[in-house]
C-alpha cells in the first residue's frame, strides 16, 4: 500500500488535488502510517456529478440482477474477510479477533440486501373501487452519502450502502479520516463483484466534503453515524437543505444487575461490554447499575482482578483482549475523564492510567479502569467517555434504577440481567432506549432487524439497515389506476370514496 491513499471515484483511484492531507496513525506505535487527502468542496461535487450519471443507468438494472452483484460482493467480502480485518484493526487499533467479527457483521446487511427484490416488491390492491387497482411501489431517492465514524472502519460503511445501492441508489461514502483504508477496498471489491463504476465513490475528508454533502442538490439524503454533537449539526444541517437525514450519535449504555441475576454470567458480560475494543463501541455498556449494596459488593469484588489482569496488546497480539485507543488525543480525552472522575469523588477501584506497555511506549495503550459508587450529577456519569472506563452506580431498586436510564439524555441501548421475567418484562416495555437486552449485553439488532437508539443518540426517524434501511433509501409511489372496461360514470366533483 502505497504511503499516500487516494479517493475512488467513477471506478478509479483519485489523488487528492486539494493539497491537504490528514495523517493516518498506527495507534500501537503512534506512528503515522500514511496520509489520507481530505477533499475539497470541488472534488465532492466532481463525485457527485459523477455518481448521479452512474445511477441513472444502476436504478434501471432489475432488483434481481442488483442482488446478484450483492451476492458476488458477499463471496468476495467472505474471500478478503482477513485483509478487510487487518486493515480495520491497523488503523483503528483493535485486536483481529474482533474486527474479523465486525466485518462479519457487515457481511451480513450484504446478506440481507441479497433479498433487495423480496423487500421492494410492492403492495398490491384489486378493486379499491370498482374496476380501480392500487399499487404501491418503492423508488430508489438518487444519490445518497454516507458519514462514518472511526470506530467500526468496514462494519458502519457496511450498514449503509449495501442497502442503498440494492434499492438501486448510487452511494457516496465519507469514511473517518483516522480509518480510511477499508472503506477504498470495499468499494474495490463492490465493483469486482460487477457494480458499474460510479455506483460506490469513496470521498476521503473531513468537514469541508462532509459540508459540501450536507448542503450540494445533488445529495438526496445522509446516514450519519458518530458523535452527537455532529450527528445534531448534520441533521439540522441536511433537513434545512432538503435532505432526508438519518444520524445516529453517541451513547451512555446502562446494564441493570438485579439481585437475581446469575453475577457470574453478569461479570463475564461486563467484561466483555465495557473493555472489548477497548471502550470504543456505540453499544459498550459504560455504567453497570447494581441493585442493592450486595450485588455492587459482589461486581467490584469479581471485576477487580479480572480488569487488572486483561491482557492488552497491539492488534496482532492474538493473546491480547483489547488494543490501544484510536488517537493520542483520544487517548487523553478518555484519560482526562479518569482525573475528572476522582476529582468529583468517584472511587476509582481500578486505575488504567499508569498502564504502559513494553517496546509500544509511545502507543496509545490505557488499562481498564473501574470507578464505584458513581452518581448522576458527575462529568463520567453524564458524558460519553468512549474508552475502558467502566462505572458502577449503586441504585437501592429497581424502579430507581429504570428512572436512571430513561432520565439519561442518550437512549442507544440498554440490559437487564435477572431471571426474573415479570422484572424483565417491565423493563423492555418501558425502558426508553432503542435497543434492549435481556441478559445480552450488548444487543445489536441482527441484519434483518433494524440498529437504532432513541433521545439524543438518533436524530430523525429511521434506523439502520433491515426493512428501516430500505424505507430510508426509497420513496415511495402509489398509483390507482382504472381499467373501465365499460365503466361510464360521468364526472364526479366530490371527493371520491370506495363503492
Ligand atoms: P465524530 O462525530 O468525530 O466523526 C464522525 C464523522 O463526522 C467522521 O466522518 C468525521 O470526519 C465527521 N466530522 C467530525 N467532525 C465534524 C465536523 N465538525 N463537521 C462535519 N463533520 C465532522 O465521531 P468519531 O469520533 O469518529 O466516532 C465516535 C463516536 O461515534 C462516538 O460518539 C460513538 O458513540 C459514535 N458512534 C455511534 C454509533 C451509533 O450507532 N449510534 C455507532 C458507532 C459510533
Amino acid at each position: 500500500m502505497s504511503d499516500t491513499l487516494h479517493h475512488h471515484i467513477g471506478g478509479k483511484k483519485v489523488a487528492g488535488a486539494s493539497g491537504r492531507f490528514g495523517d493516518v496513525t498506527n495507534p500501537a506505535t503512534g506512528e503515522v502510517a500514511r496520509k489520507v487527502p481530505l477533499a475539497s468542496a470541488e472534488e465532492v461535487r466532481e463525485a457527485i456529478q459523477i455518481a448521479a450519471k452512474a445511477q441513472k443507468g444502476w436504478a434501471a438494472v432489475t432488483p434481481q440482477n442488483r442482488a446478484r452483484v450483492m451476492y458476488r460482493f458477499k463471496a468476495l467480502l467472505e474471500e478478503h474477510l482477513e485483509e478487510l480485518a487487518s486493515l480495520a484493526s491497523q488503523e483503528h487499533g483493535k485486536t483481529l479477533s474482533d474486527a474479523k467479527g465486525s466485518v462479519q457483521r457487515g457481511i451480513e446487511v450484504v446478506e440481507f440486501a441479497c433479498g433487495i427484490a423480496q423487500m421492494l416488491k410492492g403492495e398490491f390492491s384489486e378493486n379499491v373501487g370498482t374496476g380501480v387497482d392500487t399499487i404501491s411501489t418503492r423508488y430508489p431517492l438518487g444519490v445518497v452519502a454516507g458519514i462514518t465514524p472511526f470506530n467500526f472502519p468496514a462494519m458502519v460503511p457496511m450498514w449503509m450502502f449495501p442497502v442503498a445501492i440494492a434499492c438501486g441508489n448510487a452511494f457516496i461514502l465519507k469514511p473517518s479520516e483516522k480509518v480510511p483504508s477499508c472503506s477504498l477496498r470495499l468499494a474495490e471489491l463492490l465493483e469486482e463483484a460487477g457494480a458499474p463504476a460510479g455506483v460506490l465513490n469513496v470521498v476521503n475528508g473531513d468537514k469541508v466534503a462532509v459540508d459540501t454533502l450536507l448542503t450540494d442538490p445533488g445529495i438526496a439524503a445522509i446516514s450519519f453515524v458518530g458523535s452527537t454533537p455532529i450527528a445534531e449539526y448534520v441533521y439540522q444541517t441536511g433537513t434545512a437543505n432538503g435532505k432526508r437525514v438519518q444520524a445516529l450519535g453517541g451513547a451512555k449504555n446502562h446494564m441493570i444487575v438485579m439481585p437475581d441475576a446469575d453475577i457470574d454470567q453478569a461479570v463475564d458480560a461486563l467484561m466483555g461490554a465495557a473493555f472489548g475494543s477497548a471502550g470504543e463501541r456505540c453499544m459498550a455498556v459504560s455504567v453497570a447499575v447494581a441493585i442493592g449494596d450486595k450485588v455492587g459488593d459482589a461486581l467490584v469484588g469479581k471485576l477487580k482482578p479480572k480488569v487488572e489482569s486483561l491482557k492488552i496488546g497491539p492488534w496482532n497480539d492474538p493473546d491480547a483482549d483489547m488494543g490501544p485507543l484510536v488517537t493520542r488525543a483520544h487517548y487523553e480525552k478518555v484519560k482526562g475523564y479518569i482525573d475528572a472522575g476522582v476529582a468529583e469523588g468517584a472511587e476509582l477501584v481500578v486505575d488504567g492510567r499508569g498502564f504502559s506497555l513494553q517496546g509500544y511506549e509511545d502507543g496509545n495503550f490505557l488499562g481498564g479502569s473501574i470507578f464505584d459508587r458513581v452518581t448522576p450529577d458527575m462529568k463520567i456519569y453524564k458524558e460519553e467517555i468512549f474508552g475502558p472506563v467502566l462505572s458502577i452506580v449503586r441504585a437501592d431498586d429497581y424502579e430507581t434504577a429504570l428512572n436512571l436510564v430513561n432520565d439519561h439524555e442518550f437512549g442507544n441501548g440498554t440490559a437487564i440481567f435477572t431471571r426474573d421475567g415479570d422484572a424483565a418484562r417491565d423493563f423492555t416495555s418501558r425502558v426508553q432506549a432503542g435497543m434492549v437486552g435481556v441478559n445480552v449485553p450488548i444487543p445489536v439488532p441482527v441484519a434483518f432487524h433494524s440498529f437504532g437508539g432513541w433521545k439524543r443518540s438518533l436524530f430523525g426517524d429511521h434506523h439502520m439497515h433491515g426493512a428501516e434501511g430500505v424505507r430510508f433509501y426509497t420513496k415511495l409511489k402509489a398509483v390507482t389506476q382504472r381499467w373501465p372496461g365499460g365503466i361510464r360514470q360521468g364526472a364526479e366533483f366530490v371527493m371520491p370514496v370506495l363503492k
